[in-house]
């Protein structure tokens, strides 16, 4: 049976459906809940996948003869270096390996730009008259928030299916104030969206009033496949030194969901003298990264094909979660047009759009039956939402029985949301 879409309802049958959600809202409640879909977190199960780093490294040498317990190296072990340049289609000296965080290293180089400028800046950023960035929306809460803790203006452009509307970024671009991008190319958070060749081409070529713009390519889910049609992300570095603009991308990577979250290791890649600009300024926060780490990630790893048959592991355990996500919400939306929702081929996100003005509502009646949601808005500069109708949904971190039973809970309360507002009833 298909379902009517709900504003094709007369208004007592409107009513009629009110109250049944009603009914299923109050045994919702009645279940007593805790379940949590707010963060992408690995889940226990897959950091078990990682439990033999806990016994690793064996020794104390690189392939070199150097001794990582010491310090030193701040570019990071050149064996870590060469795969993960392997991976991200770049050259071993174009790879920095640093510490536990790509988001520090981000942090890094917007506080490096704002307070020295890059290669190509006619003067530090913070003696500009003002800093605007662009985001495209939906996208990574931190990355919001990390521009407004420093008073960076933030110009939102849509998200499409291959990557930020081009046009909108190119009107843009001509205002010598905005200075920098930020992109998650490949399964975007929380999108799922992957940036197409076409796009990157256009985005590392097109003319920018700015001379020093930035591109900040947060490749976070690179390898995070969960099919077995596994995209390939574009390759921005080639692509911005072939149109005369080598300096304009950032391109930064972990292993956070690949290993520990919390004990992996960062990358940056770019070009030379981006690398050199970086470890320039880097030279005066460090003496060398965790070199006892990044060893342990060599032998963990043996190879790049090591970290692509390790991944293979990671999608057997989160295919079947994005699976139950999509099952819940199509068994009790379809046809019911009140909600629209990604079927992501990668990364760590589901992103639920529900009528507009109930996304909020949604967050709340998920919260009073105890499935914790992101906050509506997370995915928005200043966590505003224009048109309060976006939820990203996190499935990876819980067990599939609970991914199971909060799903089934957050179709019921998009259903009640949209109900009470086609109805017109105040939550
Ligand atoms: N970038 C994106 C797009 C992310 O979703 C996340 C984690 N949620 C990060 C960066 C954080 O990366 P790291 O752990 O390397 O700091």
């Amino acid at each position: 049976t298909t379902l009517a879409p709900l504003s094709s309802l007369s208004p007592a049958e409107l009513e009629a459906f009110l109250e049944s959600q009603r009914t299923a809202y109050a045994a919702l409640q009645d279940r007593g809940l805790k379940l949590d879909l707010t963060r992408g977190k690995p889940s226990a199960e897959q950091l078990d996948l990682c439990n033999e780093l806990l016994e690793l490294p064996k020794g104390h040498k690189d392939a070199s003869g150097t001794d990582v317990r010491n310090y030193g190296g701040l570019s990071g072990l050149p064996e870590l270096r060469a795969m993960f340049a392997d991976l991200l289609w770049v050259e071993p000296d174009q790879v920095v390996a640093g510490g536990n965080s790509s988001l520090t290293m981000m942090h890094d180089c917007l506080v490096q730009l704002l307070l020295h400028g890059g290669p190509d800046s006619p003067r530090p950023w913070v003696q500009e008259e003002s800093v605007k960035f662009i985001c495209p929306v939906p996208g990574y809460d931190r990355h919001f928030t990390m521009l407004a803790s420093y008073g960076i203006e933030m110009l939102t452009v849509p998200m499409h299916d291959d990557g930020p509307d081009v046009e909108a970024v190119r009107e843009l671009v001509k205002d010598p104030a905005v200075k920098g991008i930020w992109i998650v190319p490949t399964y975007a958070n929380p999108s799922g969206s992957t940036c197409s060749q076409e796009v990157a081409s256009a985005l590392a070529s097109m003319d920018t009033a700015a001379p020093d713009f930035r591109i900040f390519w947060d490749n976070a889910y690179a390898f995070h496949h969960l099919t077995e049609d596994e995209a390939k992300s574009a390759d921005i570095i080639t692509l911005a030194s072939g149109s005369g603009h080598p300096n304009r991308p950032l391109m930064f990577a972990s292993t956070s969901k690949i290993t520990f979250a919390g004990a992996g290791v960062a990358f940056l890649a770019a070009s030379q003298a981006n690398v050199d600009w970086y470890l320039g300024h880097q030279q005066y926060a460090s003496i060398g990264p965790d070199k006892v780490n990044q060893l342990r990630h060599v032998q963990f790893f043996g190879s790049a094909d090591g970290v692509r048959e390790h991944m293979a592991r990671h999608r057997e355990i989160l295919a079947p979660k994005f699976a139950a996500v999509d099952a819940a919400l199509e068994s009790a939306l379809a046809g019911r047009d009140v909600a629209t929702w990604s079927k992501p081929s990668g990364g760590y996100f589901v992103n639920l759009d529900v009528l507009d003005r109930t996304a909020s509502r949604v967050v709340e009646l998920a919260k009073a039956a105890g499935i914790a949601l992101t906050p509506a808005g997370a995915s928005f500069p200043r966590g505003v939402d224009p048109n309060d109708r976006n939820i990203r949904l996190a499935p990876s971190f819980p067990v599939l029985a609970e991914v199971e039973t909060a799903m089934a809970g957050v179709a019921t309360c998009v259903l009640l949301a949209a109900a009470e507002k086609l109805a017109g009833v105040k939550g």
